[in-house]
């Protein structure tokens, strides 16, 4: 159950839904304020449920009904590979869905729909289409073993992400890379402008992607709405 005070990312999410359906225009925080309480009121009274603002099982079950495709976060991805190697996006897609036996995951799809390598070149692993919702057949699984977080969302990586010894955790993008990056993240806000762009570390206890992405985003001039705003506390 979900109410005032609630902290965590199920109220990332109860907040992203609430975007969606158009009752909540204020940021993506994960904290349970006055602004989402009203939200949540005004929501179900459209949907004739007790207008409480309290989510609880009865609530939550439309709100998922409503959104279950809605596409609502982009997160950025590290392969975790070595400075300066260049590993073509081909060998993503072979690492995680090569049988356990090939040294490979044994994933029947790659955690992620897109790649950029060291060049820069954008490289599309697995299909998608441009509208709102993010189809069964579209999804990638890119934060391992949580529905939670990954039925709304699309996942990027870049090839990098530690020093060349593979002993530290390393910013390595590229020029290219960065730039790729930026263009992607500003194209995907022009055509989904109610989503958020997240690191996995922000929802995860990991330090992919290897640099901090709100302030990123915040200088390439991303707005803070479609920035993720929790604290690191929130990590599942
Ligand atoms: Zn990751």
């Amino acid at each position: 159950m979900l109410t005032l005070n609630s902290n965590n990312l199920q109220v990332v999410r109860l907040q992203l839904q609430l975007r969606q359906l158009k009752h909540y225009d204020g940021l993506i925080t994960g904290f349970f304020d006055d602004n989402t309480r009203t939200a949540v009121k005004s929501f179900q009274k459209q949907y004739n449920l007790q207008s409480d603002g309290i989510v609880g099982p009865k609530t939550q079950t439309v709100l998922n009904t409503l959104c279950v495709n809605g596409f609502h976060i982009l997160y950025i991805h590290c392969a975790a590979t070595p400075e300066g190697r260049n590993v073509p996006a081909e060998n993503i897609t072979a690492f995680h869905t090569l049988p356990v036996s090939k040294g490979g995951r044994g994933w029947s799809r790659p955690g992620y729909s897109d790649v950029i390598e060291l060049s820069g070149k954008l490289v599309n692993i697995f299909k998608y289409n441009d509208d709102n919702q993010i189809s069964e057949w579209e999804q990638t699984w890119g934060v391992h073993g949580s529905t939670l977080l990954n039925r709304n969302a699309r996942h990027i990586c870049y090839i990098g992400g530690m020093s060349a010894d593979l002993k530290q955790v390393k910013d390595t993008r590229t020029a290219e890379q960065t730039e790729t990056l930026k263009k992607y993240v500003l194209e995907t806000l022009e055509n989904h402008p109610d989503i958020i762009v997240v690191g996995h570390n922000q929802v995860q206890n990991k330090a992919c992607p290897s640099f901090d992405v709100p302030n990123w985003l915040s200088e390439i001039g991303v707005h803070e709405y479609n920035i993720g705003q929790w604290s690191n506390k929130l990590r599942i």
